[in-house]
């Protein structure tokens, strides 16, 4: 069904903020212009300077997500440069603001785990090394982004159904520092049911509607553990010549994946382990897989010499220096994600609801 509603009502881009006090909303939004104008010099970079440009976004941008992801997803989603570009539609009062159906939602939150397992390998094959490449995947996104954050209300255009991300923020979101105000969404249109940013210890089994969520669901938190395990067991190609090399670069994280998802998916059978209990386990293991091969090849003692360099620290550092660090960020996420309490804290404080003066796409 498709009903439409007039947008206009709400004033959108007057009303840009009103969830946030005046201050506040500077604030926001001049952090978030400050990030958005980061990420720009970040792409441009990477057309015109490929080598700087490579370097600030694989190697210190996106080595940060996960970790923030962890601690403070609600302040990543509020500054996140493709989110403000997504959402710029809806705060200027360009965006048709259709409601999408759940079922949609349900779908593209499942293309958005295939994306992201689709995507990340081929960062050996082409895009750690090609910066071109690199924007014009991140341009892609860009476009796709906007064109859905054309037609839909807040973040269900985009930042909580198709974004390739969004999928690692809920299994790694399940227990943040704090609630920190919601600096995008001005009143809660409940766009997306169960909103992720507003609810308390999020995690990817909690939306259990249908079989595209509970698809989603077990996929990535059974399977990210072991596709980032098998991640860095793949060295980067530079120049792939055939198919057969491209396919290659799948083979370790698509056999990571399935061992990881055939294990969770055994001990919840066998009724070994609590389900929330289990993807909290799980959650922790995969970014502590992460940040134990990523701190190395950070500092140059990673197992393919040159891969995913940000500084040559061998000649500084004592050789037990990385096994230090990883043993003590795996003790972090160990204790951040498994030893404390669910704080029943979610990523961003919802807004007052409104009523709705949005399109609907029930289709
Ligand atoms: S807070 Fe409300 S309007 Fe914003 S994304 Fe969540 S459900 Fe949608």
């Amino acid at each position: 069904m498709h009903g439409v509603r007039h947008a206009g009502a709400l004033g959108d881009a007057a009303r840009g903020a009103a969830g946030l006090t005046g201050g506040n909303v500077r604030v926001w939004r001049t952090v978030q212009a400050l990030v958005w104008l980061i990420g720009c010099v970040i792409f441009t970079s990477l057309i015109f300077f490929p080598s700087l440009g490579l370097l600030l976004f694989w190697n210190i941008l996106i080595p940060v997500a996960p970790l923030l992801m962890v601690v403070a997803v609600g302040l990543w989603r509020n500054v996140c440069p493709l989110a403000s570009v997504v959402l710029l539609p809806r705060h200027m009062g360009w965006s048709r603001r259709r409601i999408m159906s759940s079922r949609t939602q349900a779908k593209l939150g499942l293309a958005g785990v295939l994306l992201l397992y689709l995507i990340v390998p081929v960062r050996h094959a082409l895009f750690n090394n090609d910066g071109p490449a690199t924007a014009l995947l991140v341009g892609t996104l860009v476009v796709a982004g906007l064109a859905m954050g054309l037609r839909y209300e807040w973040k269900s255009a985009w930042c909580s159904t198709l974004c390739p991300v969004h999928p690692v923020e809920k299994l790694y979101g399940n227990n943040v520092f704090d609630a920190i105000p919601n600096a995008h969404c001005d009143s809660c249109m409940n766009c997306v049911v169960p909103c992720p940013d507003s609810t308390p210890n999020m995690n990817p089994r909690r939306p259990s509607k249908n079989a595209y969520t509970r698809l989603s669901g077990l996929l990535i938190a059974g399977g990210l553990p072991g596709f980032v395990w098998g991640w860095f067991h793949v060295p980067d190609h530079r120049g792939i010549s055939e198919l057969g090399d491209l396919l290659r670069v799948y083979e370790m994280p698509v056999a990571g994946l399935l061992v990881t998802l055939a294990l969770y998916v055994g001990l919840l059978q066998l009724k070994l382990a609590r389900e929330p209990w289990l993807t909290r386990i799980f959650s922790a293991a995969a970014v502590s897989f992460y940040y134990w091969f990523r701190i190395p090849s950070l500092l140059g003692f990673g197992q393919f010499a040159g891969d995913g360099q940000l500084v040559d620290a061998r000649g500084v550092l004592p050789a037990w220096a990385p096994l230090a660090m990883v043993i003590a960020s795996t003790a972090f996420f160990a204790y951040w994600l498994l030893i404390r309490k669910p704080n029943e804290k979610s990523w961003v404080v919802r807004p007052a609801y409104a009523g709705r003066a949005a399109s609907e796409d029930r289709s």
